[in-house]
C-alpha cells in the first residue's frame, strides 16, 4: 500500500507492464485514484497552436495575439491538463510553500504526455534567484529532472531599459528576461529542443525563451510543453 501524497489516504498502486519495462526509473504511483481524478484531461476541441480550449475556430485568441507579433512564427505548445482549482491548490503548495515533495505528484500528471514529444534537447524555463533562494530548489527542474535529460541553456537575466515610454507591442518585444547560458558546451543548430514550464498562460515566458534561443541558434526548431493549458 502506498499513501497518497495529496489526501494522505492509503491506496494500492496499479502496476503496468509498461511501467515494468521503462528503461528509466520505475514509476511509482503517487496518488489515489480518487485525487487523480480532480485533474482534467484538456477536452479534443483545442488550439491548433498552443493546445488551448476553444470554443470555436481552430487558432485561440491569445495565439491570434501573438500572430500579430511574430507573424508565421508561432510557438508549438504541448499540455498535459486543464489549470483547474485542484491543479492551482497544487501549484500554490508546490511554489509558494516550496513543498518539494510534491514534485513527484506533477511528475505523475505529465509524465505520459511527455514522454510521448520526442526532442533532442530539453530546456527547463529557469527560476529567477531571488525564487531559488527563497525555495531552495528550482521548481521547475525538480518536476523535469527524472523523466527527460535537462539541458539548462537559458539564464534568467534582470530585465533593464525604461519600460514607460514604450507602446504595448514594443513592450511584449523588450520584456526579455532569459539569456543563453554560454559556459554550456551545447549545440542546437538544426536540433529539436522542447522547452518546459509548469503552467502556460499566455504565453509571454516561453515566447520569450524561445527568442533567447533562437537569436543564437536560428536554425534550432523550438516547441514547448507545460503540465497545465
Ligand atoms: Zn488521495
Ligand atoms: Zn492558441
Amino acid at each position: 500500500m502506498n499513501s497518497c501524497l495529496l489526501c494522505g489516504q492509503q491506496f494500492a498502486p496499479a502496476v503496468s507492464l509498461r511501467q515494468f519495462f521503462s528503461w528509466r526509473k520505475v514509476h511509482v504511483q503517487r496518488i489515489c485514484i480518487q485525487c487523480r481524478a480532480k485533474f482534467q484531461a484538456l477536452t479534443d476541441h483545442r488550439c491548433q497552436v498552443c493546445t488551448g480550449e476553444l470554443a470555436q475556430n481552430d487558432v485561440c485568441l491569445n495565439c491570434r495575439t501573438w500572430r500579430k507579433i511574430y507573424g508565421s512564427s508561432l510557438l508549438h505548445h504541448h499540455a498535459a491538463l486543464r489549470y483547474n482549482g485542484a491543479a492551482h491548490d497544487l501549484m500554490v503548495n508546490y511554489k509558494r510553500y516550496g513543498d518539494y515533495v510534491l514534485r513527484a505528484v506533477l511528475q505523475e500528471l505529465c509524465y505520459q504526455e511527455l514522454r510521448q514529444i520526442k526532442a533532442d534537447y530539453y530546456v527547463p524555463i529557469p527560476t529567477s534567484a531571488a525564487h531559488l533562494a527563497k525555495r531552495q530548489f528550482d521548481t521547475i527542474s525538480a518536476i523535469y529532472d527524472d523523466i527527460v535529460p535537462l539541458t539548462p541553456a537559458l539564464l534568467k537575466v534582470s530585465d533593464c531599459g525604461a519600460q514607460g515610454s514604450k507602446n504595448r507591442t514594443e513592450r511584449l518585444r523588450s520584456e526579455q528576461t532569459f539569456g543563453v547560458n554560454h559556459d554550456l558546451a551545447f549545440d542546437f543548430k538544426q536540433r529539436k529542443i522542447l522547452l518546459l514550464d509548469d503552467i502556460y498562460t499566455t504565453g509571454r515566458t516561453l515566447y520569450h525563451a524561445r527568442d533567447a534561443l533562437s537569436a543564437v541558434f536560428p536554425a534550432a526548431r523550438i516547441e514547448s510543453f507545460s503540465i497545465y493549458r
